[in-house]
């Protein structure tokens, strides 16, 4: 899809029903986007196309900017399914404490391609790498290495589990790495520092924290976190200066109205990952009560060793979870809901523009405007009864629209995924092999320890007594009435 100098081919996306997702959420009906270079040339219909711009037909479906996830394990991708029953407490103590310390550069590598590949194939075009398992700078290098390989937009969220934040952040290797790995390398290379902060009073993390202030970058950490992390994080988070506009709290689900505020009026956001607390119970998804608070919002995903790793998930859970709350408070007022206040449009826009605001890249990418780079997805698939018809966009995208309806994805460009398939399926084929190599390394180390891992014990749960059965005292058992 290049030129013969290299820089890629213009493209034309064709008749499509675009969601520019600009300030106004301007929608154009049978419309047509060009990208030009690595940027949006233009939008608007009928547009005249350089000789040679490879055209798109986008009738029938939706051509939307590419979706930004503001949280993801990508290292995790390697053990994909595998802790679909855990509860966060067997999350922490097979990552934390017992398994994530054996994992080597490779693994990491292999999980980070797979994942990489996963995000561009369901048109998340940015990707913030929350990568907590950098227990040394080879893991690092494996990290940045894989990111490298898949041409879509990166952060790298660095970060280590196994070792304390004031430790890891201040040791020479790792300002050699950023400066070696990241430092210039341009907008499809970002940086994060990813920590958690403990609420300890002696707030050990402020070493981190002037660490990413000298290096001027953001600060990435999990909050509001049940049993884990909650106000007192927030507060010394706060008090300590170190709260600014690129702090992205995660989840931020069990805080008190005075750590909402101070998230606000900080001018930080929060990375929702609603099927993440519903399953793992870090507190019920926040949007409901974020919105109280003006709180900016962006989507993520977390992490495939348990959940899904597409935003047509997160758009989906989110909205129906915030509005399950929203019924739920009602109810208990004796009140019905009769108007939503959330919207699919909202959802959509957290999905796209929320992200990029919330990274500081919202210059570059989460609209579709002139100028902009070209981060675009066409969402079509003409074989999907459930594609047709296209009434309501943005209600489309969140509760018709899968990932497998992404029939193309542009990044920076460059088509990465034409008419439903990834356009380098090589390196699918090497992460498929570089994960089996790490599952075989896991599981010979592991022993007995992979199966129960993964098959968690089943608490006990009585059925109640129903007192509209008879009891058939002869045989001591009970019947349903018939
Ligand atoms: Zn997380």
């Amino acid at each position: 899809m290049t030129a013969a100098d290299g820089s890629p081919r213009p493209i034309v996306f064709r008749n499509g029903l675009v969601l520019t997702m600009d300030d106004a959420h301007t929608v154009l009906e049978g419309a047509d986007v060009l990208v030009v270079g690595d940027r949006i040339a233009e939008v608007g219909v009928g547009l005249a196309a350089p000789d040679g711009a490879l055209e798109i037909d986008a009738s029938g479906g939706i051509v939307m900017p590419g979706m930004v996830d503001t949280h993801r394990h990508l290292w995790q991708t390697a053990m994909r399914g595998y802790g679909a029953d855990w509860s966060l407490t067997q999350y922490f103590v097979w990552y934390y404490l017992e398994w994530g310390k054996i994992f080597r550069p490779e693994d990491i590598h292999a999980g980070n391609l797979l994942g990489a590949v996963e995000a561009l194939d369901a048109g998340v075009t940015t990707t913030v790498d929350w990568s907590h398992g950098l227990r040394s700078v080879d893991h690092a290098d494996a990290a940045v290495d894989a990111l490298e390989a898949v041409p879509g937009r990166w952060v790298l969220g660095y970060g280590n589990i196994q070792d304390g934040p004031w430790n890891w952040s201040t040791a020479p290797e790792f300002g050699d790495f950023y400066r070696r790995r990241i430092d210039g390398k341009g907008d499809r290379l970002g940086f994060q520092m990813a920590f958690d902060v403990t609420g300890d009073p002696a707030f050990p993390e402020r070493a981190a924290f002037e660490v990413a202030r000298d290096l001027d970058v953001a600060v990435s950490t999990h909050s509001g976190v049940w049993g884990a992390t909650g106000d007192d994080s927030i507060r010394l988070i706060h008090d300590n200066g170190f709260a600014n506009r690129k702090t992205i709290y995660v989840h931020s689900a069990t805080l008190s109205a005075d750590s909402y505020h101070r998230i606000a009026a900080s001018g930080g956001s929060v990375s929702v990952s609603t099927e993440s607390e519903q399953s793992a119970g870090q507190g019920y998804p926040p949007t409901w009560t974020l919105r109280k608070y003006g709180i900016p919002v962006s989507l993520s995903m977390d992490t495939s060793v348990w959940w899904s790793g597409d935003l047509f998930s997160a758009m989906r859970t989110t909205l129906s979870a915030d509005r399950s709350r929203e019924h739920l408070e009602a109810h208990a007022k004796s009140e019905t809901v009769t108007h939503h206040a959330l919207r699919a449009e909202q959802v959509v826009d957290w999905a796209t523009r929320g992200g990029a605001k919330a990274l500081g890249m919202d210059h570059l990418v989460g609209s579709l405007e002139k100028g902009k780079k070209a981060d675009v997805v066409l969402i079509k698939n003409d074989a999907s009864p459930a594609m047709f018809p296209v009434l309501n966009p943005y209600g489309h995208v969140v509760f018709q629209a899968q990932r497998g309806d992404v029939h193309t994805v542009v990044v920076d460009g460059r088509v990465v995924k034409a008419d439903g398939r990834l356009v380098d399926g090589d390196t699918l084929a090497t992460a498929k092999q570089e994960v089996a190599g790490t599952i075989e390394f896991l599981q010979s180390n592991l022993g007995d320890a992979w199966r129960s891992g993964m098959n968690p014990d089943v608490p006990e749960t009585k059925v109640l007594d129903n007192p509209y059965q008879y009891t058939d005292f002869a045989s001591g058992s009970t019947h349903g009435q018939e």
